[in-house]
């Protein structure tokens, strides 16, 4: 089997592993429970924390932990209330999508739910042909009622990494110009960093975002783990109630194994960042010189690993089904839009026509590969492509003959 759809998901890796396995058996004791074994779990489930904390530059207190970026995300717009505006990425995941568009009227909610959900506003910023965030936009559709502005990292259908330094400082900007003008409004800067953080040096100060969601999935930990960093002056609230766990923002019996899982993770990308980083973008370039008859559809700054390329004219979802029997998974766009059996939202904004949306694969290289396999899934890919090519042609001269 060749996987190259790390940016679905990705192995456990061993550190993780062996990290988390005395925390399903031995250490078994629920972080709350008065006895020292129990104390204990809890010093070193806090510990965990703060290791996952200091992989961003920020303290285990500033952390609340979650099941996943999805719902990091979801507690993330907890900071809107009723008539604040949100400012979202046309090309953000759908989980921050659907999120921004639960204030609208065309989002993914039911009528009854919609109605129990705080109605606020929300705008898509939009990108640019390499997708990244136009900021003229940005400032154009800023006004008094923005509370929120939210823009990934790194764009998990093309790689895309957002300068968003920049965006802060238009921000920063913002903000001194309201307190100038005496306006209360708050503004603060989410970032999805979930597909950031595995090969990127990530640091909440430099960045200066307010918000910043992890997701362990991502990164060779578990699934189902992740993290949403808050800045103090940031007031968030419950996305459940219940024991008061993790300030009683997310309450919950903490998920004691999947944190310490996390933290390992952490680490290990941390330490092999630098080789991971040389070692994705040789491989990159393997590809790129050794595919034939592509466009390449994810051009400027983008993740080492991330590569996505269109065949114009043939249907990615038969050649995905095509390299699957010959042991090859990548991925057209992101799984979810193509599980729903949608055009990517993604590929649309950046202005690709229907014929290359409808041909590109995405590859995201990772370290269940070799260069062994890198070159071999170049040949898979090429002689796919080529049976493909003469069928269609095929059946186009049969079409008008007959
Ligand atoms: N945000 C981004 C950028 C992602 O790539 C993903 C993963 O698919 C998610 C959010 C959702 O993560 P999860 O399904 O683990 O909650």
């Amino acid at each position: 089997m060749i996987y190259l759809d790390h940016a679905a998901a990705t192995p456990v890796c061993e550190a993780a592993l062996t990290a988390m396995k005395p925390y399903l058996r031995e250490k078994f004791f629920n972080p709350s429970a008065a006895y020292l074994p129990a104390k204990e779990v809890s010093r070193e489930y806090e510990e965990a924390k703060g290791v996952i904390a200091h992989a961003i530059g920020a303290r285990a207190g500033d952390l609340v932990m979650t099941a996943g970026a999805t719902e990091a995300n979801n507690l993330a717009f907890t900071v809107l209330g009723s008539n604040d505006k949100v400012l979202v990425l046309t090309t953000e995941h759908d989980s921050v999508r659907q999120l921004a568009l639960g204030g609208g009227s065309d989002g993914e909610f039911g009528d009854a739910d919609r109605q129990n959900r705080t109605r606020f506003l929300h705008e898509f910023i939009e990108v640019d042909e390499m997708g990244r965030v136009r900021l003229d936009d940005l400032q154009a559709k800023m006004d008094d009622s923005v509370k929120l502005v939210s823009v990934a990292l790194v764009n998990n259908e093309l790689g895309t990494i957002q300068p968003l330094a920049e965006v802060a400082e238009i921000i920063r900007k913002v903000r001194y110009d309201r307190m100038r003008r005496g306006v209360k409004q708050p503004i603060y800067l989410h970032t999805d960093a979930s597909q950031a953080i595995n090969l990127m040096n990530v640091n909440v100060a430099r960045l200066g975002v307010d918000l910043l969601t992890m997701n362990a999935a991502k990164v060779y930990g578990p699934k189902g783990v992740g993290a949403l960093y808050a800045g103090h002056e940031v007031h968030l609230a419950p996305i459940s109630v219940g024991g008061g766990q993790e300030r009683g923002l997310r309450a919950g019996t903490e998920n004691v194994p999947g944190v310490i899982g996390f933290a390992a993770a952490m680490n290990e990308a941390k330490e092999h960042l630098n080789g991971n980083r040389k070692k994705y973008a040789k491989w990159k370039m393997i590809l790129l010189n050794n595919l034939r008859d592509y466009e390449l559809i994810n051009k400027g700054k983008t993740l080492d690993n991330f590569l996505v390329v269109s065949f114009p004219g043939l249907d990615a979802e038969r050649l995905i089904y095509l390299l699957e029997e010959r042991e090859v998974y990548v991925a057209t766009g992101a799984a979810c839009a193509a599980s729903k059996g949608e055009r990517s939202h993604v590929l649309t904004a950046i202005h690709l026509s229907a014929r290359e949306i409808a041909g590109s694969l995405r590859i995201t290289l990772g370290e269940t590969n070799n260069e062994t396999q890198i070159l071999a899934a170049a040949e898979i890919i090429n002689e796919v492509v080529m049976a493909e090519r003469q069928r269609v042609k095929a059946s186009y001269l049969e079409g008008k003959n007959g």
